[in-house]
């Protein structure tokens, strides 16, 4: 398993470590896994004047997959565009071909007093959000700010799906479905933009291939009404890059923490990019208090999808339920009762749990 290691900015490398202590761990055990590090995101600007320096993308391309903590930080802000972290993030899913993200949204019964939501609501959680990640507005062509005949400055950006983009996407989601519940939404925006009437029709063609998941489709305003309504009525949520950006985040929100949720950006042979959902969080940076287990569930999902080891990442999974049991707890999911500990202090309590 070779597997290239992207700590990255803010809290990135105090994750990453914890991560990599249960590659450790798993190597001892008798895995063959081999660990190589990268700069990427602010990190590889300072090292390589680069987001994604040409060193990383070689020993991304040449890895089986990669563990990613997270791009971003203030300093950084006022680059220009081609060279701020998040380029870094969106060239390698592009070069990389990743255009299936895969971010389920579970609630641990230990946490569910961590939503926002009443317990009934979250209780027994267990949805997976599939973003398409590297098409829509965020790539399309042409995209600028430019200035109208009459003298008005205007911004603008592209949205475009072409069908073998959409029915990718789509095997994938039913795929997933299969293993699943059997059940798939399909969210667009169809009563208003052609490229979501165009997305709605592939997906319905593709369904007639999986006649056992029942598909339905919804607009995505009311899917961001229907997750803190009653999310416990969908099992996969298929949708295209912006709404699930955006609706991947609010399903986060469902679970308390996003300091809890990994994801998956995998590649047509399953060669994926591991990262947690949230950002850098350059506001607990260095303070040893970031939640690392996203990051390392990040590494069960990694096991599960791009090396099929089921087993593997069924154990990583039990560690880290495990750890919860025994009532230890970072900053971000802390309540009363329950034993408050850091971020190193959490790799190492996953890692005596597995
Ligand atoms: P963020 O996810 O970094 O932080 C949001 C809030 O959640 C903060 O209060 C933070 O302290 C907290 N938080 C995040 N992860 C946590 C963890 N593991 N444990 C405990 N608390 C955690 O989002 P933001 O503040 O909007 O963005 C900060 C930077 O991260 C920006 O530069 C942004 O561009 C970047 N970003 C990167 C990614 C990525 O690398 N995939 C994703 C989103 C944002």
């Amino acid at each position: 398993m070779k597997i290239a290691v992207l700590p990255g900015d803010g809290i990135g490398p105090e994750i990453v470590a914890q991560a990599v202590k249960v590659l450790a761990a798993l190597r001892s055990d008798g895995l063959k896994i081999e660990l190589e590090n990268g700069h990427i995101g602010g990190a590889g600007y300072d090292a390589a004047g680069d987001p994604f320096p040409a060193a990383t993308e070689k020993l991304a391309k040449e890895s089986d997959a990669i563990l990613l903590g997270a791009v971003g930080g203030y300093q950084y802000d006022n680059l220009p565009r081609p060279m701020r972290p998040e380029q870094g993030l969106l060239r390698i899913r592009k070069g990389l071909g990743l255009f299936a993200n895969l971010r389920p949204a579970m609630v641990y019964p230990e946490l569910v007093n961590a939503s926002s939501l009443k317990p009934e609501l979250v209780s027994g959680l267990d949805i997976m959000i599939l973003r398409e990640l590297t098409g829509d507005i965020y790539f399309g062509q042409p995209r600028g700010i430019r200035t109208l005949e009459n003298g008005e400055r205007q911004g603008f950006d592209t949205m475009h799906y072409s069908e073998s983009e959409i029915r990718r996407v789509a095997h994938v989601g039913f795929q997933s479905a299969m293993k699943r519940g059997k059940k798939l939404c399909s969210v667009d925006k169809a009563n208003v933009l052609d490229t979501s009437m165009f997305w709605r029709e592939i997906v319905s063609e593709v369904a007639k291939e999986y006649r056992e998941v029942e598909l339905s489709h919804m607009y995505v305003d009311n899917a961001a009404m229907q997750l803190v309504r009653a999310p416990k009525q969908f099992d996969v949520i298929l949708t295209g890059n912006i709404f699930g950006d955006i609706l991947s985040d609010e399903a986060s929100m469902l679970t308390g923490s996003i300091g809890m949720l990994p994801s998956a950006s995998l590649d047509a042979n399953n060669k994926g990019l591991y990262e947690p959902c949230h950002g850098s969080a350059p506001d607990i940076a260095g303070k040893d208090i970031a939640n690392p287990l996203a990051t390392i569930l990040s590494v069960a999902m990694m096991m599960r999808y791009t090396f099929a080891a089921d087993d593997v990442a069924q154990r990583i999974e039990a560690a880290v339920r495990k750890t919860l049991q025994q009532g230890l707890r970072t900053g971000d999911i802390y309540e009363a009762g329950t034993q408050k500990i850091g971020c190193a202090a959490m790799g190492d309590a996953v890692v005596a749990s597995l």
